[in-house]
């Protein structure tokens, strides 16, 4: 570490071990864009290649500005190992994949992102993996889905368009005993939510939203707490405790610690198994444009969430608005969520429902002028789209309302622009 400071602003800049490019002296990381690194010996190549030590070898695997990405968002997450790959998908994928064969099992949170569910409900299926969906609104359901061929849990912290915060101690602490590890995706919520410190064992992120930030490049990242442990039903996690042929038989629960002195057995897996078998790999210029939105995502996310609140307390008063969905409005136990979980800020995502249904909400898009109209989240700025009329078109009405998108419904992504020009936007697209 450069800075032992747990201050996101302060890890955005310093987190982990890079201070200076050490042949140069750049202090902006430099973008290796190679393909393969000059072995130093015979014995050198020979040691990377059986894992005596680590060491870039190739860019499928390991590459040093990817690395500087990794220990960022290590150090952002409070965990200790992280792995960037291609996109946030390959990182949804890739935390399944390393835990679960075919005949094996996830719990996973029923509130999620669309391609998620298509990943879940389809790929995985066809490769004999099966999801089964817990909802969080009472957390013992996760509890209830779990047999003895389930590997893992898995949520989001704050999914759209629900937006109800995912009880993330609760059902940590319901699979900790059973050796069950929870996989939280934290796309929505950089700096604002921090699952490790509530339990999680795994956090995952789309890079392309907020970390990035700037709608210019797509990736993913996974960070292991360390702090799992693996062994307390080694059945459960035959991917951790049985012999790994393709390496000799390494088991990776007993190696890895051996090798690094850390609890990463799952991290590592990933990295030297998954990545190097599936190839999903992230370019390191992508890398590169990341690590610059990340440098200021703390700046960014206080901005985010300042907007959210007045663009909130606007839409709540307005007479074209039914009903403004955030995460701090829900009612009850799902409303006190975002209290126990967020600081700093409440998101940056809200849902609307328009009164004038399917029509309204179409016309309400057209009608935006600043507002980008796309499907994406995280930008630094705002964006809207119309659930019922694009992503979730395809389903049927009864599937849409389960979904929690109303023919009205829109979903904002509020921007870092001044506040007055979002609320000066949306108010003229109401009205029009
Ligand atoms: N997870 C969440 C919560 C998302 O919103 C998305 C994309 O919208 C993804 C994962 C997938 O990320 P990517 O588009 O980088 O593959």
């Amino acid at each position: 570490m450069t800075t032992e400071s747990k201050n996101p602003e302060t890890i955005g800049l310093h987190g982990g071990t890079f201070r200076r490019d050490e042949s140069q002296t750049s202090v902006a990381v430099p973008i290796h864009q190679t393909t393969s690194f000059q072995f130093n010996s015979a014995e050198h190549a020979a040691n990377l290649f059986g894992l005596k030590e680590f060491g870039n070898i190739y860019t499928r695997i390991m590459n040093p500005t990817n690395n500087v990405l990794e220990e960022r968002v290590a150090a952002l997450e409070g965990g200790v190992a992280g792995l960037c790959v291609s996109s946030g998908q390959a990182a949804s994928a890739f935390v399944i994949q390393n835990l679960c064969n075919a005949g094996d099992n996830v719990v996973a949170s029923t509130d999620l992102y669309g391609g998620t569910v298509n990943l879940f409900n389809n790929t995985l299926k066809a490769m004999g993996i099966e999801v089964r969906y817990a909802d969080p609104a009472d957390p013992e359901n996760f509890k209830k889905a779990v047999d003895d061929k389930t590997r893992l849990f898995y949520a989001e912290t704050l999914p759209n368009p629900s937006l109800r915060v995912f009880p993330i101690k609760e059902v940590a602490d319901i699979g900790k005993p059973l050796g069950i590890p929870l996989v939280m995706d934290n796309t929505s919520c950089p700096v604002i939510c921090k699952p490790i410190e509530h339990g999680a064992a795994i956090v995952m992120h789309s890079l392309t939203k907020f970390i990035g930030g700037h709608g210019n490049s797509i990736g993913g990242i996974i960070v292991d707490s360390g702090q799992f442990d693996w062994s307390v039903n080694k059945d459960r996690q035959p991917n951790i405790w049985q012999p790994d042929a393709s390496y000799h038989g390494a088991v990776w629960g007993d190696a890895v610690p051996q090798l690094t002195g850390a609890n990463i057995p799952f991290i590592i897996r990933a990295r030297v198994v998954l990545l190097r078998d599936l190839g999903s790999a992230i370019s390191p210029f992508n890398s590169f444009q990341i690590i610059q939105g990340l440098e200021t995502v703390a700046l960014r996310m206080k901005q985010h969430c300042s907007n959210a609140e007045k663009v909130k307390d606007f839409l709540l008063k307005h007479s074209k608005v039914d009903k403004v969905i955030y995460s701090s409005l829900h009612e009850g136990e799902i409303g006190d969520r975002a209290k126990r979980y967020f600081k700093g800020g409440n998101g940056a995502l809200m849902g609307i429902e328009l009164k004038g249904g399917l029509e309204a909400g179409k016309k309400f898009i057209d009608n935006l002028k600043m507002l980008y109209h796309v499907a994406n989240i995280g930008d630094a700025r705002s964006l809207a789209i119309h659930p019922a009329s694009t992503t979730h078109s395809q389903l049927s009405e009864a599937d849409m309302l389960k979904a929690g998108v109303t023919p009205g419904y829109v979903r904002l992504s509020i921007g870092i622009e001044h506040p007055d020009d979002i609320i000066a936007d949306l108010d003229q697209a109401l009205n029009a």
